[in-house]
């Protein structure tokens, strides 16, 4: 027999970043008292005012809502969320580690011993964070280790597919669920904290621990490598004076490959699908199956090679060299509605063209505080306006909707030279051109 069932689990989410604090805050809105935990005070502190510490579209009203609803609190108290919780969500980060391709799991080591050892009752934890393969089954045994004695622990893993801009709506409505257990009980308590979304009709896929732990780095690194499939037609576009613009509309009407995720530009970034890649490649290696996931590199150098050629374009632009030039770098974030700049395209762009010798200004609506504090080196403008006064060229670097809309001839006179690169085919060339600019785009010809 079955141990008993919650059915309606107190969960706490540990650690309360972009993944934590949403899912904190949905699973509040479905119904569930809530507690989210972190170890940063200032988060935890402002999260509990109803201030989000970062930008996501809806992610302030959900939260004021949630809030207001009495279902969700937040504190720094592992000793709490330990006796409290029936579910635990660790959601803690994954960085790449320092000097290596590998996932750096000190965090999630450390967020699961520092819970475990203080539960002294019968709890579920699972992880959300993305994780090498067979870190859950090393996660089994250092529970194991680290809690009081006959604590009934059992650990399960529930990757996570939200996208960032896209947060509440992916977390309240994803594609599928992914289960991750090692008992039939695991999986009924895991569905009993899922129940409101599961009612929804969402596919459920209940899998093995690695499997559950695959399918995330499997679903990343499929869209990385559809990005860079398309970017590397692009570096094929340049040599030959085709146009990947069309080449991607013609390829992404065959419904078999589909026009999503085959949009060529300056490539992706972000804190997941760069690291994402190369932790799977790493880990791929010591499992001796390297091999299988080799294209995973090229993948990764495709992508780098993107940002290189579009400093390349700027400076073809320039007349040869950027030095002493001013240039409007229009975006930051790794994406338009984000404040998140790891490992971001834009900024990766800005700097090679600051140390090129550019006067490099920068301008994105909502990622300016955090690429303030990491790039200082940068100069940085209040409005795109302010960006691209006086500017010799420009260069769209990330596609937020404020850039698509500019008027060339707005812009026209603005800048010092009509000169525009566009990192993220957002622009319509044949008005700009129109209207006297010099245009140029990845894989598109100079003159066509
Ligand atoms: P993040 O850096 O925004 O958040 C991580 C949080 O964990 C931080 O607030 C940090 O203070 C906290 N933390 C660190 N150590 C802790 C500890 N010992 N105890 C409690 N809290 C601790 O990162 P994120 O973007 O939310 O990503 C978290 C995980 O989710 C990563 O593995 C990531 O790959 C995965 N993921 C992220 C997304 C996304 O879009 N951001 C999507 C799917 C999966």
């Amino acid at each position: 027999s079955l141990p008993p069932i919650v059915e309606n689990p107190r969960m706490t989410v540990i650690g309360t970043g972009y993944l934590g604090a949403t899912h904190a805050i949905c699973m509040a809105l479905l119904g569930f008292d809530v507690l989210g935990v972190d170890v940063d005070s200032s988060k935890i502190a402002a999260l509990q005012s109803g201030r989000v510490p970062f930008y996501e579209p809806g992610l302030s009203d959900a939260l004021s809502e949630a809030l207001a609803s009495g279902r969700l609190r937040f504190s720094t108290d592992f000793a709490e969320a330990a006796e409290w919780g029936d579910v635990h969500f660790l959601c803690v980060g994954t960085p790449q580690s320092k000097g290596s391709d590998a996932a750096d799991l000190t965090y999630v080591d450390l967020a699961f011993t520092e819970l475990a050892s203080r539960i002294t009752r019968r709890a579920l934890l699972v992880g959300k964070s993305t994780v090498p393969i067979g870190t859950a089954a090393r996660l089994t045994s250092l529970v194991q280790a680290v809690s009081p004695a006959g604590t009934e622990l059992e650990l399960a893993w529930n990757p996570e597919f939200l996208r960032e801009g896209y947060a509440v709506k992916d977390t309240l409505h994803p594609d599928r669920l992914v289960f991750g257990v090692q008992s039939v009980w695991a999986e009924r308590q895991l569905a009993a904290a899922f129940r409101p979304i599961l009612e929804e009709g969402t596919p459920l896929v209940v899998a093995d621990l690695a499997t559950a732990e695959l399918v995330k780095v499997a679903a990343n690194s499929f869209l990385a490598t559809k990005i860079s499939y398309i970017n590397a037609m692009a570096e094929v576009c340049e040599a030959t004076g085709a146009d990947v613009n069309l080449l991607a509309t013609a390829l992404g009407h065959d419904s078999r490959i589909g026009s999503r995720f085959l949009k060529p530009g300056l490539g992706f970034g972000g804190g997941c699908l760069p690291k994402d890649i190369r932790a799977f490649a790493h880990r791929a290696d010591e499992l001796g199956v390297g091999q299988a996931v080799a294209f995973l590199r090229e993948v990764d150098s495709i992508n780098q090679r993107r940002r290189v050629r579009t400093v390349n374009l700027v400076e073809e632009l320039a007349g040869g060299s950027v030095r002493g030039l001013r240039v409007a770098a229009l975006g930051a974030a790794f994406k338009p509605n984000s404040d998140d700049i790891r490992d971001a395209p834009a900024l990766d762009v800005a700097r090679m063209l600051h140390e090129a010798g550019a006067i490099v200004t920068v301008y994105d609506p909502e990622a300016m505080e955090n690429a303030k504090r990491s790039y200082p080196e940068l100069n940085y403008a209040d409005s795109l306006a302010q960006a691209v006064e006086e500017a010799d060229v420009v260069a769209l670097l990330t596609e937020w909707q404020e850039f698509r809309d500019a008027d060339p001839d707005d812009l026209a006179e603005l800048v010092a030279h009509r000169r525009i690169v566009d990192g993220r085919h957002a622009l319509d060339a044949a008005d700009f051109r129109a209207k006297g600019w010099e245009f140029r785009a990845l894989g598109r010809p100079a003159n066509p």
